[in-house]
């Protein structure tokens, strides 16, 4: 199978999407954002044995490559829409069952989300690399970004941070059990907080999606906003099946530390709460305060009001 059969077998699927003008075929992608509206554009490459596990489907890989990217354009606010793919194909991979599996994961991710596939770029290497860009739109001059945080903020994250790291760290054990399965599934489909983006947008002074560990990634939104954060460790939401298996210790380390989460960690004016509990009770989605923003700079944890010895810098490509 060459690269043109392979784009014409796997990755051409009509569409419904009247704003895009010209889509897989041609040299570039012609689309027409909606009136009144900016573009979000992001990009998110994973590579096999960085980015996940080289034993994971095919499917769950095709899921989370589109996945991991609406997570970014729901940080931001914006409603996605489409995405080029750029592929490279070890031999393994480049068969007809790993590609069928791949392709069925992807779209069902983007038909979750109404995103169409545009256009990308297919090449041969010798390890699996996939990368999806992603376009979004937001109107224009209303997307949230990492900066706007300000003293007396309260700080929200959606679902149960951890969950997603301490799966893939029972995966790599050979854990199988029902308890492991669901944590493991966090990793394998992350669900990214599209919906609650978009509402955040009337609400939040700033946002980020939590990829690298939360810790981490509120630590950048502070910083971006020139602000200092606190949180405590007892709010930390966590699921049944991170409290089945792990510690107090080991599960606020996964917390905090533990990367691809892929839930929104943001900020909200102290007189727009109410907002979020309305966010909360129309999505269904679970929405957790863990703390606050004061003036200064750093974030500190505490455990019952008394400050804890935690610093962690994320997960560092190159470090
Ligand atoms: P060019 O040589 O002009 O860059 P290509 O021959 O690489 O174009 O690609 C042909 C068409 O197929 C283009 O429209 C491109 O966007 C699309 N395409 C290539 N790879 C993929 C892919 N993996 N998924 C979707 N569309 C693809
Ligand atoms: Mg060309």
């Amino acid at each position: 199978m060459d690269e043109f059969e392979i784009i014409r077998r796997y990755f051409s699927r009509p569409t419904s999407d009247r704003q895009i003008r010209i889509g897989v075929g041609d040299d570039g992608a012609v689309l027409s954002p909606p009136a009144g509206s900016e573009l979000i554009s992001v990009v998110d490459t994973q590579v096999a044995g960085v980015h996940f596990p080289r034993d994971l489907g095919a499917a769950d890989i095709g899921y989370r490559s589109v996945a991991v990217n609406l997570s970014d354009i729901a940080a931001m606010g914006g409603r996605p829409h489409w995405m080029t793919l750029a592929l490279t194909l070890p031999d393994a991979c480049a068969k007809p069952d790993w590609l069928q599996d791949f392709a069925n994961g992807l779209f069902e991710c983007c038909d979750t989300f109404g995103v169409s596939l545009v256009g990308g770029d297919t090449t041969s290497g010798t390890e699996l690399v996939v990368s999806v860009q992603l376009m979004g739109s937001v109107a224009a001059g209303a997307a949230i970004t990492r900066s706007g945080g300000k003293p007396g903020d309260l700080i929200f994250v959606t679902g149960t941070p951890g969950d997603a790291a301490a799966g893939l760290h029972l995966h790599q054990n050979g854990e199988t059990h029902d308890a492991a399965q669901v944590l493991f599934n966090r990793f394998r489909r992350p669900e990214p907080r599209v919906t609650v983006g978009e509402m955040l947008v009337s609400l939040a002074s700033a946002a980020i999606d939590v990829s690298d560990g939360l810790f981490a990634d509120l630590g950048k939104m502070l910083h971006a906003s020139r602000v200092a954060g606190q949180i405590e460790v007892q709010k930390l939401p966590a699921s049944g099946a991170i409290l089945a298996l792990f510690d107090r210790d080991r599960r606020i380390r996964f917390a905090l530390s533990g990367g691809d989460d892929y839930e929104l960690c943001f900020t909200v004016a102290p007189k727009l709460r109410r907002g979020v509990i309305a966010l909360q009770e129309a999505t269904g989605i679970p929405v957790s305060e863990i703390g606050s923003v004061s003036s200064g700079a750093g974030l500190v944890c505490t455990d019952g009001g008394e400050v804890m010895d935690f610093s962690d810098e994320g997960f560092l490509h190159f470090s």
